[in-house]
């Protein structure tokens, strides 16, 4: 879909995946203003497929591009691009229970520009994938490391949109945990570098007492649509949830660590290494709340229990 910087996004067309022309001076290659987005489809037992929640990445990317001076397709043009996408693509979907097909909206001001303004047009364009487990350890702990240094976001920044910059700030930490041998990075926040943020692609979420506390979302963490997701189901589950400052010596403690995404889907942290001290949570497969909670989820995304919330959008 193109735009020209008025908001009105014309139709695109499917076309087969390949390189896409961009002008050296376009908007996304020189000021960064991009922005994507990140949803799966799953094959059910019968055959159809499902969505999960698309409305709510199309409203991120709505909020995205308001914070990023870009005009964005509408809530349906979004729903409607991602559904022709993934249907054009049928024969990449694994079979039920064997993985997804990751669907990756972008929105790029492609236009031309020199001196720093919004790029002058837009373009929103769709590339799917077929994945399996996002980390190496499987439906298996991962391991964390606390990074007092380095910050994804700053309060008044864009951590809390999906803008591909944000990526790029984590690239170094990230890479330098996993020559070390940890999964992903566990941010702080970078005013009383105390309190937890998120890890590199995914929120966090600790559990005390069957306590089950997340940090609040206040624009330097992504408002996570498997977060919001598992704080209902947890709810549902009748959990008492918090969405608060979480302390990072409450890690300490905590009874159980897990964290939530699109690609990692709820994933449980087996340890998380803070100051040098190694604190750990479980040696293999989930603690019991997280193995709850994401029992309740993927039974939802793959068809297998009674779609109650109406969050799953069906095609065949
Ligand atoms: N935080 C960050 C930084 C992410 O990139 C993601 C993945 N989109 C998440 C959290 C989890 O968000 P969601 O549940 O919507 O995939």
């Amino acid at each position: 879909m193109k735009c020209d910087g008025s908001g009105n996004f014309t139709n695109g067309k499917l076309q087969q995946f390949g390189n896409i022309e961009l002008s050296p001076s376009a908007g996304v290659l020189n000021y960064g203003q991009g922005l994507f987005e990140g949803l799966k489809a799953y094959r059910k037992h019968d055959g159809n497929i499902l969505l999960f929640r698309p409305e709510e990445n199309a409203l991120r990317m709505r909020n995205g591009a308001e914070r990023m001076c870009m005009p964005s397709p509408s809530i349906e043009q979004f729903v409607e691009a991602v559904k022709d996408t993934v249907l054009a693509n049928k024969r990449w979907i694994p079979p039920a229970g064997k993985g997804s097909l990751y669907i990756r909206p972008l929105l790029l001001g492609t236009g031309a520009v020199l001196g720093l303004a919004p790029a002058p047009e837009y373009t929103f364009l769709i590339y799917v994938s077929p994945v399996g487990n996002y980390f190496k350890e499987g439906v298996a702990p991962i391991h964390l490391i606390v990074e007092h240094e380095l910050h994804r976001a700053t309060p008044g920044g864009t951590g809390g949109v999906k803008t591909i910059g944000n990526y790029a700030a984590v690239l170094k930490a990230q890479t330098a945990a996993k020559v070390r041998g940890y999964s992903d990075v566990l941010y702080l926040d970078c005013v009383e570098k105390k309190y937890l943020e998120e890890v590199s692609s995914c929120n966090i979420f600790i559990v005390k007492d069957n306590v089950v506390s997340t940090p609040a979302i206040k624009g330097t963490i992504l408002p996570g649509i498997t977060r919001k997701s598992i704080i209902e189901v947890a709810l549902n589950e009748g959990f008492q949830v918090e969405e608060r400052q979480v302390a990072v010596d409450e890690l300490l403690d905590a009874d159980e660590v897990f964290c939530t995404g699109t690609a990692v889907v709820v994933s449980p942290v087996g340890s998380v290494t803070y100051r040098g001290k190694r604190v750990t949570y479980v040696e293999d497969g989930f603690g019991a709340v997280a193995q709850r909670l994401y029992s309740a989820l993927t039974r939802l995304q793959m068809g297998l229990s009674e779609d109650e919330m109406n969050w799953t959008v069906e095609l065949s």
